[in-house]
């Protein structure tokens, strides 16, 4: 029997606004002093009216579009009533009944997403462990400094089959956020995952996950609980977990509150806010191409693969421009999606790099190319060379010649005489003017040399010797 779960995502994304949510604190947080970018607002003193940040609907509206919603054109600010050391007033300014975006939809390999709602909310304060995590510290602290920072929480259908493809859907998902230039991808904690699971029993909620992997992982984890559980004949409750990253496994938190639990009301401090045409028109006028554009284009203007397309545009914006940079000065172009998808990304992967952090750029790439192209180097050669040029940012050719000094021509010669000696089999293929065996033999001295020696250089000896 095929044990089926669906999985459903809530996406908290940090907006970049310059000032938070609903005051005029700067949402830059990172170096501060804990409680020290905080104001009556964010610390939620009573009778401190809340103003709203445009920016920060302008910004949800641009996701709304990109992940294909409509938008709607009256919104409104409710209160989510709870009791909880991070959020000081016992509320948080949510949207509840018309959020600003609802209904889009991503494809994951074939599989719909569907999204039902975008909306926008506060972030609550940052509570510090002092020892341990949340089921075994002694004390807790309390940072108000991100208490306000704009989020962005893009809310999914149970349509996801796997927890690797909700891995999928959040590597899409921050893509097209990076895009749209909304969020700070280099800080983890910017995306912050709530994952809903059920299979059997009701559904089971794991509370803030940061990064893909953990997300992964805690979904695998509860998989096997469950199922572990549906043997045993043991009932799954609602509830909330937690995922302890150590341990990778989940920890039951508490029995799990309904929506209609946390007594929504109206925000009588917020007018609702009308989002006519115009103003939606002119955010889609103003949105950058997005990945799955850039595919087509890619497919299109240049005639790589689909495949390679997807993965150039969805490494991200600085990888889909380094490659149309390459595709001005160098033409065969599935050449470079080829050595981009199966050794550039590795070298940097390697370094944990993005591409527009490295040493690499596209005139020095382009030149491992053409160096391959015209014989200089061999391309078994350039597999290698290509970790040492993205380490370094040399110039592959210069690179080239000076691995190749390593080995003198005397050495050189030596060597290749001593392997045509061991191999007479390949020596008389050779002789008779076999190809292959030209290439056993330069393969056999490249391995000898540790690859540091120039191709050409060993035909050369080779058809010296024996002639
Ligand atoms: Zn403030
Ligand atoms: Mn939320």
């Amino acid at each position: 029997m095929i044990y089926m779960v669906k999985i459903g995502l809530e996406i908290h994304c940090q907006l970049n606004t310059k000032s938070k949510l609903f005051c005029s604190c700067s949402t830059n947080i990172s170096e501060k002093e804990p409680n020290s970018e905080t104001c009556p607002v964010c610390l939620g003193f009573p009778g401190y009216k809340p103003v709203v940040n445009k920016k920060a609907i302008d910004f949800t509206i641009g996701i709304g579009i990109a992940l294909g919603c409509t938008i709607s054109n009256e919104t409104f600010f409710s209160r989510k009533t709870y009791f909880y050391p991070d959020m000081s007033k016992n509320f948080q300014i949510t949207q509840y009944e018309i959020p600003i975006a609802t209904g889009g939809s991503i494809d994951i390999e074939g599989n719909k997403i569907r999204i039902r709602r975008v909306h926008l909310e506060e972030d609550p304060a940052k509570i510090v462990y002092a020892n341990g995590d949340i089921s075994t510290t002694e004390y807790t602290l309390i940072d108000y400094n991100r208490s306000g920072i704009p989020l962005a929480e893009i809310v999914t259908e149970p349509d996801i089959e796997t927890p690797k493809e909700a891995r999928k859907l959040l590597e899409k998902i921050s893509a097209i956020l990076e895009y749209l230039n909304v969020y700070d991808v280099s800080k983890e904690a910017s995306l912050r995952v709530d994952a809903n699971i059920s299979s059997e029993g009701e559904r089971v909620e794991i509370k803030n996950i940061t990064g893909f992997e953990n997300v992964e992982k805690a979904l695998s984890y509860e998989v096997i609980r469950q199922k572990s559980m549906t043997r045993m004949k043991k009932v799954i409750e609602r509830e909330t977990r937690h995922f302890d990253e150590t341990t990778r496994t989940t920890k039951g938190l508490r029995k799990k509150e309904y929506e209609e639990d946390y007594g929504y009301i109206f925000d009588p401090d917020l007018p609702s806010i009308r989002i006519d045409d115009a103003w939606i028109n002119s955010i889609k006028d103003n949105l950058p191409e997005l990945p799955d554009n850039k595919v087509k284009r890619f497919v299109g203007e240049y005639k790589i693969s689909d495949y390679d397309a997807g993965v150039i545009a969805y490494t991200g914006k600085d990888m889909a421009d380094f490659f149309e940079d390459c595709c001005k000065i160098y033409k065969r172009y599935d050449n470079i999606s080829k050595w981009i998808i199966n050794y550039l990304l590795k070298s940097l992967n390697w370094n944990s790099q993005k591409v527009s952090e490295s040493k690499v750029k596209p005139n020095t790439f382009i030149e491992l190319l053409e160096i391959m192209d015209n014989g200089e180097i061999t391309e078994r050669y350039a597999k290698e060379l290509i970790k040492e040029y993205v380490d370094s940012g040399i110039s592959p050719r210069a690179l080239a010649k000076k691995n190749e000094f390593k080995v003198t021509d005397a050495e050189l010669k030596k060597t290749v005489e001593g392997i045509l000696k061991e191999n007479e089999k390949a020596l008389e293929d050779l002789k008779a003017g076999k190809e292959n065996a030209k290439q056993y033999i330069i393969g056999l001295v490249l391995k000898a040399t540790n690859n540091q020696a120039n191709p050409k250089l060993i035909i050369k000896i080779m058809e010296e010797l024996i002639h």
